[in-house]
């Protein structure tokens, strides 16, 4: 494989040129190497090789090749969801209205007849490049919150969704908290509204340092926010969210020279409680009912039984 540079270097874009013929390759390669980070792939393996290892920015797939066609190649990529982001542009001779249809019918981005001329080229991946990272910030916005950054209410039901499947098939136990701030509304009203939204942003903050790689964290709406902790019981849970509240004790929110300190409640739900359908709504409304009960009694603590 010629694997001159790894990819994922944010100054150059990363295009991966597939294509059976080596001299193909370097015409190729030499049009744009000025301009992009250039990796290549002759057969499939180096191919399949190159995805694994790290997918590239852009594609440039030749049709006419050996082992299978491009057109059938890129059908295959654009159903697999780790790759069907990377833009593919078609770089080839077949040149009737039926082989560009196919070209665009089966996912390619556009489509490029040889011979190839250097500036058009150029110009093509460019403009697909600025398409695919608009349509990545859109992705990344629409499943976020603005202010935090963590995920929205959206994203955390869908995802809590496919890990409960996964979790209840392998035997697995999942567990979800609920946490909101204590007398968050005496943040706005003493010191600002900004104030406020800066002690959001911490809290988050303070949260993504204590939890999982892949415990999942979003903001449920205002000051309350939900956590998904993945293969895990409720006494490693209430462990994480004991640590949150230790991390948030040492290190209070200071903003210009002003300490706010703040706690939070919670209340926790383990996949273990609930059975029938729609699980995920009664494993939020479990930890929603043992988080009122957190206030009631007090605040500033942590309940994983009753309701
Ligand atoms: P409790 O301990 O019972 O939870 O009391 P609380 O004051 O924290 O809760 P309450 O629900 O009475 O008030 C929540 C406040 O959070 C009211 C609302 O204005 C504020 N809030 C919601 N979203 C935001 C936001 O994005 N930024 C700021 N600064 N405030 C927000
Ligand atoms: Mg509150
Ligand atoms: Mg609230």
């Amino acid at each position: 494989m010629q694997s001159d540079v790894l990819p994922g270097d944010a100054a150059q874009p990363v295009i991966l040129i597939v294509d059976d013929s080596e001299t193909a390759v370097i015409y190729l390669r030499q049009m744009l190497d000025e301009d992009f980070k250039i990796i290549t792939a002759v057969n499939l393996i180096e191919f399949w090789a190159h995805l694994a290892e790290a997918p590239p920015d852009l594609i440039l797939m030749d049709v006419i090749q050996k082992e299978i066609s491009g057109f059938d190649l890129v059908a295959q990529i654009k159903k697999m969801n780790e790759y069907m982001h990377i833009p593919v542009i078609f770089v080839t001779r077949l040149e009737t209205a039926t082989d560009i249809e196919r070209g665009f019918e089966v996912g390619g981005h556009d489509y490029v007849t040889k011979p190839v001329m250097q500036r058009e080229l150029k110009a093509r991946i460019r403009s697909a490049l600025r398409i695919k990272n608009l349509e990545q910030e859109l992705r990344l916005r629409s499943v976020t919150d603005y202010l935090t950054g963590v995920y929205n209410r959206r994203y955390f039901f869908e995802a809590v969704e496919t890990n409960l499947s996964y979790v209840e098939r392998m035997g697995r136990n999942l567990c979800v908290a609920m946490l909101d701030i204590d007398f968050f509304k005496k943040v706005n009203d003493q010191h600002g509204h900004e104030a406020g939204d800066a002690v959001l942003q911490h809290f988050t903050t303070t949260i993504r340092h204590q939890i999982r790689k892949y415990d999942i964290l979003a903001r449920h709406g205002g000051e309350e926010f939900t956590i998904q902790f993945f293969d895990c019981d409720i006494p490693k849970s209430v462990e994480f969210i004991e640590r949150i509240a230790a991390a948030l004790k040492s290190n209070p929110c200071q903003l210009e020279g002003t300490k706010i300190a703040y706690t939070f409640s919670a209340g926790v739900s383990s996949l273990k409680e609930v059975e029938g359908e729609h699980l995920i709504d009664k494993l939020i409304d479990l930890a929603d009912k043992r988080l009122y009960i957190a206030k009631r009694t007090g605040r500033n603590r942590i309940v994983f039984e009753g309701e």
